[in-house]
């Protein structure tokens, strides 16, 4: 049972039309993190809170904390046996990590990483997350962030692709040689490896969600976009080879390349082009990041680590240890990323209750946003972190009494 205080947008009863609850419980693993981590999650979990009431899904949260925050007091990323909840669970949702000691300092752990890299990093190559998934889409009402553009506003039309990015290996790859040490030719290497079972995986998943989806805004055509630095890294050769191969079982799907410098300036000059995009790990993290921008910002991203047996759902964003604390965070792209959780969890266990959660998370997000009261500060507006949350509940609770 889900433990935390309903708030009074909360309902007190199932309302009629809502279909009956699917016998299947869903075990959640919530990770809040730091900084604005659990400010963020804590507006994911409100909106989880109102699904479960309404009797649309049924729902067991587990909440830990972990992270920078947890490793300063504990010594430990987080709690014994955190690792193997997060096994068990059908899905984990993350916050944020990286918390700044008295020094303003990032808390690192013994080995030098960042505390919390067990729960990004460790969660990724662990339980084999292979995949990345990072919508891009602008919604109603909201204004891009690149500033001077020569379209004044984008479309929101114009602007939706989603991003693959591989999660396992590529930056990833562990191992530094560090050789000639102390002297003046001394140098390191940091191997960058993929893999054909890599590279093949995550494509696969770029072409099947390209054959549901409905094509690039620009043309209609279904197509994927390989981005890469195969003109110089020879690893990326490898990982467009493997692409090539892959695309062969999808006939129907148009593929097409781009080195990722070149693909920089056309996702913020013609996002619409752009369907289903796939990249190794590095050049996908920055044009993700990169893609934001066309959505409003960071606030606005969210992603999903997606593997065969588990599932890790995040805002892209960081611990925002500048706003932590303020509550002015966007939770936007928390809840849109428990939406994202719910349509896998849909789509994997056959489940329409689920697929009925996420469409209404969906449709709630479209709705408050076409209102700038609704706005936090990122998106040029005053709305803090709660009042957000509030009018999405609002907006939720109204969706699921009419459909
Ligand atoms: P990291 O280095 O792990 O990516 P970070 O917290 O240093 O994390 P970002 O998350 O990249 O940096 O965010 C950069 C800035 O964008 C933040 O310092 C903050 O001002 C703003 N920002 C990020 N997320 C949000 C959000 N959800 N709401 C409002 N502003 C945000």
């Amino acid at each position: 049972m889900i433990d935390s205080v309903r708030t009074e947008f909360e309902f007190a009863s199932s309302p009629a039309s809502v279909p009956p609850m699917t016998s299947r419980t869903y075990n959640i693993v919530l990770l809040p993190g730091d900084g604005i981590g659990p400010e963020v999650t804590h507006q994911s979990r409100r909106v989880l809170n109102t699904l479960h009431t309404a009797g649309l899904i049924s729902l067991e949260i587990t909440e830990i904390p972990c992270a920078g925050s947890y490793y300063i007091e504990h010594g430990q990323e987080w709690p014994e046996g955190s690792f193997e909840r997060c096994r068990a669970a059908d899905a984990i949702q993350l916050g944020a990590i990286g918390h700044l000691d008295a020094d303003g300092k990032p808390v690192r752990r013994a080995d030098g990483e960042l505390a919390g890299y067990e729960q990004v990093i460790g969660l990724r190559t662990k339980l084999e997350l292979f995949a990345n998934m990072r919508p891009i889409r602008l919604f109603p009402g909201v204004r891009h962030s690149i500033s001077g553009s020569f379209k004044e506003v984008w479309r929101p039309q114009d602007v939706d692709l989603v991003v693959f990015r591989e999660n396992t290996e590529g930056a990833y790859t562990p191992g530094e040689f560090r050789l000639e040490r102390g002297t003046d030719t001394e140098f390191v290497i940091s191997p960058t490896v993929i893999t054909a079972r890599g590279a093949a995986r995550v494509a696969k998943e770029a072409f099947h969600l390209a054959s549901r989806r409905n094509g690039a805004p620009y043309d209609g055509k279904r197509r994927v976009t390989c981005v890469d630095k195969s003109n110089v890294v020879r690893a990326h050769r490898f990982f467009r080879e493997v692409f090539r191969s892959v695309a062969k079982d999808f006939p129907t799907i148009e593929i097409d390349f781009a080195y990722v410098d070149a693909f920089a300036h056309a996702l913020i000059t013609k996002p619409e082009r752009y369907d289903v995009v796939v990249a190794p790990n590095l050049p996908g993290d920055i044009i993700t990041d990169l893609g934001s921008a066309l959505q409003g910002g960071m606030g606005m991203a969210a992603s999903g680590n997606l593997g065969e047996h588990h599932a890790m759902f995040e805002p892209i964003h960081g611990s925002a240890p500048d706003i932590a604390g303020k509550g002015i965070a966007n939770p936007v792209a928390a809840i849109m990323s428990t939406g994202m959780m719910l349509r896998w969890l849909g789509e994997r266990n056959e489940d329409p209750n689920a697929l009925k959660a996420a469409t209404a998370v969906d449709m709630a997000i479209t709705d408050i946003l076409q209102d700038t009261d609704n706005h936090p500060a990122d998106l040029g507006g005053t709305s803090t972190t709660a009042n957000t949350g509030n009018s999405l509940l609002v907006a939720l609770n109204k969706y699921l009494i009419s459909n």
